[in-house]
């Protein structure tokens, strides 16, 4: 296979480590990559000078360099069309279930799957009108993408106003706020599934759990995702079990009945509340940093190409997904100022990390043999072992590996799973 990868960060880099593994791969060409994608993975190249987004040069390099396998990012679903070149990855109209809120709650409300109650509105005054008539606490929620920012949580009626007027008059989401989803505010721990499927079946990842906040204590604003660890123990068998059954399954039979299949990687956000797992939302595409801690977690005989090819040509059924019985943690080091302005172009230094331990870069760029940052979350470090204390002791230990000027992490990643325990 000579495959094509999109994208720039961890999660890419993660995708790259584990598809150069593979015996049936023969190269990885990554477009932009990163200074982990750039060097030590034998079949990996970066390729410079196409934006990941720049659709027609894709197309034209991938009909060049032969390849037959398309792993989109941020651009997944117009690749999805490029013709005759398999691509695992979701068409436009599956893409809806994440690009528009209201159509992916439209959704789970046609096919019974549990979710928060909502209503949409497109304009303000019915939005405003339905504000004052509930009295339950809500969520604002931007329908269209506004890059992980456009849900807000407001603590009063008054700040629920305002939150309506900030995204549907003042349009600090652009488009992106055209039609608001008011849905009811739930209470729980909340957990991401990573599922691949081929528009028929269905498989999941361990349960995730992530850090969003950028702070101890989840405290502060949100970032891209601060650290994970997995599998988390507030889903325990009997829970995924009912996940499968109620959520996934019905996801993917309803799309595919809806004419709009899914192939690919569905990224499941739940909260588990008092009255059972509930959708918050779908992600098209592999989640970022929870790529970098279960993609360690699939056993060595695991062929994710091998996965992605099966769920191309829809015989996952066929396909083995193994997962070793251990525990998984990642920590996100971040630049200096992140998630505010940050710094750029700062030297890098990295010990050689030791064994059980992956370096997973994001915003790293190698400039004449030099490492430096490029972006706020710069690099994480993932570790894996028999219990979930050692694989975070472990991630620790390859972050005190990595130095640079500002570099700033939580100390608390799995903080949950250790209050909760026992794991
Ligand atoms: P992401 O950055 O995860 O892609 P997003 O902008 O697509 O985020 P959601 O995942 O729908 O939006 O919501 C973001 C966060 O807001 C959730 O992770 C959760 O913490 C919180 N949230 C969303 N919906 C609810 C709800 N109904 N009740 C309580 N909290 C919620």
């Amino acid at each position: 296979l000579r495959i094509l990868l999109v994208g720039n960060g961890g999660r890419e880099h993660a995708l790259a480590w584990k598809l150069n593994q593979s015996a049936r791969v023969e190269a990885i060409f990554v477009v932009p990559g990163n200074g982990g994608t750039a060097a030590g993975l034998a079949k990996v190249s970066n390729i410079k000078g196409i934006r990941p987004d720049d659709f027609p040069s894709l197309v034209k390099y991938a009909m060049e360099a032969e390849v037959n396998l398309v792993v989109p990012g941020p651009e997944a679903p117009l690749l999805s069309t490029i013709v005759g070149i398999s691509c695992f990855g979701p068409s436009k109209a599956a893409a809806r279930m994440e690009g528009s809120k209201a159509f992916s709650k439209d959704f789970m409300k046609r096919h019974g799957i549990p979710t928060a109650e909502y209503c949409n509105f497109d304009t303000y005054e019915a939005a405003s009108k339905y504000l004052d008539s509930i009295e339950h606490d809500v969520v604002i929620k931007a329908s269209g993408l506004a890059a992980g920012k456009g849900v807000l949580i407001p603590t009063s009626k008054r700040e629920a106003h305002d939150a309506l007027r900030d995204i549907m008059l003042k349009r600090e989401f652009g488009a992106a706020g055209d039609e608001v989803v008011i849905e009811e505010f739930l209470v729980g721990d909340e957990l991401s599934i990573l599922a691949f499927s081929d528009g028929y079946t269905i498989k999941a990842l361990p349960p995730a759990q992530d850090h969003k906040r950028i702070y101890d204590g989840d405290q502060g604003p949100n970032t891209g995702g601060m650290g994970c660890y997995a599998p988390t123990a507030i889903a325990p068998k009997s829970i995924l079990d009912q996940i499968h059954k109620t959520i996934l399954q019905p996801t993917i039979d309803g799309m595919r009945k809806e004419a709009f299949p899914f192939v690919g990687m569905l990224f499941t956000g739940l909260m588990m509340t008092e009255s059972g797992p509930k959708v918050l939302e779908y992600n098209v595409r592999f989640g970022d940093p929870e790529t970098q801690t279960l993609l360690p977690l699939l056993s060595s005989d695991t062929d994710l190409a091998e996965v992605m090819v099966a769920c191309t040509e829809h015989w996952l059924d066929a396909v083995d997904i193994r997962i070793e019985p251990k525990f998984s943690a990642t920590v996100v080091v971040a630049a200096g100022g992140y998630p505010g302005p940050y710094a750029k172009d700062v030297e890098m230094k990295l010990d050689v990390a030791k064994e059980g331990i992956q370096f997973f870069h994001a915003g790293t760029t190698m400039v004449n043999g030099t490492l430096k940052t490029s972006g706020g979350r710069v690099i994480a470090a993932s570790a894996t072992a028999d219990t979930l204390e050692i694989a975070v002791s472990n991630a620790y230990k390859g972050v005190d590996s990595i130095h640079f000027e500002g570099m700033h992490y939580r100390k608390d990643i799995a903080h949950r799973a250790f209050k909760q325990a026992p794991l």
